[in-house]
């Protein structure tokens, strides 16, 4: 079923201890877009670019059948632009320059085509636009949300107004305290449910991710990969990977959601194996299947 995705389309310098990438595919709209073109089609992206966007790069997102009428672009203006270093324990992660650049002035318009989409996630960006694209749609039978520390911090009252409209909100553990002041993370998770979302998952970086119900708790480890080259993009690819299953299957019974997780976590996955996008661009239902088979015997154990 249709998909649509808002958010930001970004070029990314990162370094971390194995490397650096300048200027790379990024944003949180790219890394979601392509994560849930292997589920699902059309998958619909709204955000913007500038005049200095590669061809490449839109060609890329082509390729992976990824429908770009919703892609505004400022012809003369620059391209979002965020620059990132990791440390040695690569759940550390300092920001090291975020330039808005056409980001700035972003006024997300949807396509009247787009307007009936039943799958909609929302990126993390401004929660006022959040808003403001939920008010273009027509009744989507899922909005899963996405948001960070800098929206919890500087426009409170605008994301708990748009956290209302959410079903499921996504974000780590560390933001979860912070929206909530409750450092325990169920408490956490049930104060959140309390603001809107019937669900909410929680990632915890190379601990994995719990999605929480008013009725349930699941517990999801992540892979373990003995290369990580690079964490970019990986909360993102979840976000990818748990709606484009749900938008494939249409099944929003809880039994879905605990395999939306652990597709999520397959996509996080692949995405942190290598720089940008890159882990993202070969993959294919089987193999990304292979994987998620293998989540099954991460955890699987006998009573006696
Ligand atoms: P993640 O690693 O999943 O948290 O997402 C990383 C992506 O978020 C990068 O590709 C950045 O371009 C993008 N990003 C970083 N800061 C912002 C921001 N303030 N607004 C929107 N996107 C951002």
């Amino acid at each position: 079923m249709s998909l649509l995705i808002v958010g930001s389309v970004a070029l990314d310098t990162v370094e971390t201890p194995f490397g650096r990438a300048q200027d790379a595919l990024g944003g949180s709209a790219v890394y979601i877009s392509v994560s849930s073109s292997y589920f699902t089609a059309p998958v619909r992206l709204v955000g913007v670019v500038g005049g200095d966007f590669a061809k490449e790069h839109i060609s890329f997102l082509e390729s992976r059948h990824v429908d770009l009428d919703g892609l505004q672009t400022v012809e003369g203006g620059k391209t979002f632009r965020w620059g990132g270093k990791y440390h040695y324990d690569l759940n550390v992660r300092d920001t090291l320059f975020t330039s808005l650049n056409v980001f700035e002035k972003f006024d997300p318009k949807i396509p009247e085509a787009y307007r009936v989409s039943g799958y909609v996630c929302l990126g993390n960006i401004d929660p006022t636009l959040q808003l403001q694209v939920l008010g273009q749609l027509n009744k989507p039978r899922l909005v899963v949300g996405d948001t960070m520390n800098y929206w919890i911090e500087t426009k409170p009252n605008e994301l708990f107004k748009t956290m209302k409209h959410m079903d499921v909100l996504i974000i780590n553990d560390s933001e979860a305290r912070l929206l909530t002041q409750e450092p325990n993370l169920i408490k956490a998770a049930k104060q959140i449910i309390g603001m809107g979302p019937q669900a909410v998952i929680i990632k915890k970086g190379e601990h994995g991710a719990m999605l929480v119900t008013s009725d349930t708790i699941f517990s999801a480890p992540a892979f373990p990969l003995e290369n990580i080259f690079d964490p970019t993009g990986a909360g993102d690819s979840f976000a990818g990977g748990f709606i484009g299953w749900l938008a494939r299957t249409e099944d929003l019974s809880p039994d879905n959601l605990k395999r939306a997780v652990i597709y999520g976590s397959t996509l996080a996955s692949f995405c942190v194996e290598k720089f940008s996008v890159d882990g993202l661009r070969d993959l294919s239902y089987l193999k990304i299947h292979d994987r998620f088979r293998s989540f099954m015997e991460l955890s699987r154990f006998d009573e006696k």
